[in-house]
C-alpha cells in the first residue's frame, strides 16, 4: 500500500489567502512535474529538496488553473519519511479542487483522512501517542492543553512509556528464563529481585495513571453542569464567564467564526459547560421542566455547580437539586448577593458568593472550580507538568491501567510463589497493553479507529 502516492487539500475548504495540496509518495515529484510549468523552465525533478519554485498548475490543453508556490521535499526528511511535495495555491474551493482533481488524474490517489499522519507513523517517523498529539495540537482547547499535545509530540509521554517499557522487558526475559529451566527452582534471591523490579515498574505506571486525572481534563475539558432552578441566574452567570474566559476567542483576527461556545478557559482549564442552549432558553420555563433539564446536565457532568438565589428563601426544589447532586463534585453558588440576601443554607459543603450580574466573586467561584475538579493540585501536579510529559489521552489511561492491574496480579503471584509460566503470562500482557500506546502492539482496528478522527489532509 505505502507504494502509492497520496493526496488531499490539507487547508480548510473556505475562502483564504492560500490553500495547500499536498503530495506524499514516492511519485509526488513526477506527477506534479506534470502539471507544473515555470517561467524559468525550471522542473522539480531538478529542484533540490527543500525548495519553493514558482509557477502555474496547468491542465493537459495548458490552460492555466493557478498561480502557485512549489515546495520539494525530499525523504527521509519530510512529514511522512516519503517525498512529499506542497502545492500553495490560492485559498478558494475551486482552484483548490482543480488542483487536487488534475493532481489526482495524473497518478495520484486521494487520502484517507490522516493518512499523511498515519504514514509518518508506519514510516517510523514519530510513533502513535505522537501521531495522536498532531490531532492533539490542532484541536486543543486553552493553551496549556496545547502545551500539553506539543510535549506529547515531541515524544515526552513516548519517552516514559518507553523507559517504563524496557524494565518490563528486562523482567519478562528474567522470569522467562526460568521456565526454559522447569528443573530449577526460583532462588530467593531471585524472587525478590523479580518482586523489586516489578515494583518499580508498578510505581512508574501509577505515577502516570495519577498525571492523567489533570492531563484528560486538559484534552477533555472538565464537563460543568450549571443546574438550578429557573431565574436563579444561571445563564447571567454563563454570560459572565463568557465574556472573560470564552476559551476560543473571537476577538483574535481572522477567527471571526469557529467559535466554541460551550467551553471556558479557567486559568488554563478548558471547562465544557453542559447544556448552554437549556441554560439559555429562558422564557417562562415550568419549574418542574428546569429541574428535569437540570438532572439531565447533571447525569454526565465532572462537576456540578447549583446555582441559589439569595435574595430568596430557600425553596424545595433548591432541596431537591442539592440533594440529588451530593454524588457529585459540587460547589454551591449563591447568586445575587449585590441585593438584599433571606438565604439560609446550613449545609456542609463549601459556599461561594457571587453576584453574576456585577462581577462579584466571580473570581473565588473559578479558583473553587479549578479546585475542586481536581481536587489535589500537588498530586496531579498543576502548573509546569506539562513540560515533564502527563497522560491526556483516555485510550492511554486505559491501557496503563490494564498494564497495572496485569503487574498487580504479577505482584502477588510473586509472593505466592506461582509458576514462572503463569507469572509471565501476566508481563506479556502488561508489555502488550503497554506497547499499544507507542503503537507496537496496536491492532488495526485501533489504528484504523485513532486516524478516523483526523481530517482528510492531516
Ligand atoms: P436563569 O433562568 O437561571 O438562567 O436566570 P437568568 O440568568 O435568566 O436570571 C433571571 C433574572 O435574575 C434576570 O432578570 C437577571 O437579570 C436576574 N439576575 C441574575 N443574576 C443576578 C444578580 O447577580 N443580581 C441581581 N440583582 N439580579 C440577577
Amino acid at each position: 500500500m505505502l507504494d502509492d502516492t497520496i493526496a488531499a487539500i490539507s487547508t480548510p475548504l473556505g475562502y483564504s489567502g492560500i490553500g495547500i495540496v499536498r503530495l506524499s509518495g514516492k511519485d509526488s515529484i513526477k506527477i506534479t512535474d506534470r502539471i507544473f510549468v515555470s517561467p524559468k523552465k525550471k522542473t522539480l525533478n531538478q529542484t533540490p529538496s527543500h525548495r519553493i519554485v514558482y509557477g502555474y498548475i496547468v491542465d493537459s490543453n495548458k490552460e492555466i488553473i493557478d498561480e502557485v508556490l512549489v515546495s520539494v521535499m525530499h525523504a527521509p526528511y519530510t512529514y511522512t519519511k516519503e517525498d512529499v511535495v506542497e502545492i500553495n495555491c490560492h485559498g478558494g474551493p475551486v482552484p483548490l479542487r482543480r488542483v487536487l482533481e488534475l493532481v489526482l488524474k495524473n497518478g495520484a490517489r486521494l487520502t484517507e483522512p490522516g493518512e499523511f499522519t498515519r504514514r509518518a507513523f508506519l514510516n517510523g517517523r514519530i510513533d502513535l501517542a505522537q501521531a495522536e498529539a498532531v490531532l492533539d495540537v490542532i484541536n486543543a482547547l486553552t493553551e496549556q492543553s496545547q502545551k500539553a499535545a506539543i510535549e506529547q509530540l515531541r515524544g515526552g509521554i513516548s519517552k516514559k512509556i518507553e523507559t517504563t517499557r524496557e524494565e518490563l522487558v528486562e523482567l519478562t526475559a528474567f522470569v522467562e528464563a526460568y521456565i526454559d529451566f522447569p528443573e530449577e527452582d526460583i532462588e530467593p534471591l531471585s524472587i525478590k529481585d523479580m518482586k523489586e523490579m516489578a515494583l518499580k515498574v508498578q510505581q512508574s505506571l501509577k505515577q502516570l495513571i495519577d498525571s492523567s486525572r489533570y492531563g484528560v481534563i486538559l484534552r477533555e475539558g472538565i464537563r460543568t453542569a450549571i443546574i438550578g432552578r429557573p431565574n436563579v441566574g444561571k445563564s447571567s452567570l454563563l454570560n459572565a464567564f463568557l465574556e472573560h474566559d470564552r476559551a476560543i476567542v473571537t476577538e483574535v483576527p481572522g477567527t471571526t467564526r469557529d467559535v466554541i461556545e460551550d467551553y471556558l478557559n479557567i486559568q488554563g482549564l478548558p471547562v465544557r459547560i453542559m447544556d448552554t442552549a437549556g441554560i439559555r432558553e429562558v422564557e417562562n420555563i415550568a419549574e418542574k421542566e428546569g429541574v428535569k433539564r437540570s438532572l439531565k446536565a447533571m447525569k454526565e457532568a465532572d462537576l456540578v455547580l447549583v446555582i441559589l438565589d439569595g435574595s430568596e428563601d430557600l425553596h424545595e426544589t433548591d432541596r431537591e437539586l442539592i440533594e440529588k447532586s451530593s454524588s457529585k463534585n459540587t460547589i454551591l453558588v449563591i447568586n445575587k448577593i449585590d441585593i438584599p440576601q433571606k438565604i439560609n443554607l446550613n449545609f456542609q459543603k463549601k459556599v461561594v458568593r457571587v453576584s453574576a450580574l456585577k462581577g462579584t466573586g466571580l473570581d473565588e467561584l473559578k479558583d473553587e472550580i479549578v479546585e475542586t475538579a481536581l481536587k489535589d493540585k500537588t498530586v496531579c501536579g498543576i502548573g509546569d507538568s506539562y513540560r515533564t510529559g502527563i497522560v491526556t489521552n483516555i485510550r492511554h489511561v486505559n491501557a496503563l491501567k490494564r498494564a497495572l492491574a496485569s503487574v498487580d496480579s504479577f505482584i502477588e503471584g510473586v509472593t505466592k510463589k506461582t509458576f514462572p509460566e503463569f507469572l509471565s503470562v501476566e508481563l506479556r500482557d502488561a508489555l502488550d497493553a503497554i506497547g499499544e500506546i507507542i503503537g507496537i502492539t496496536t491492532s488495526e482496528d485501533i489504528l484504523n479507529k485513532i486516524f478516523s478522527n483526523f481530517c482528510i489532509g492531516k
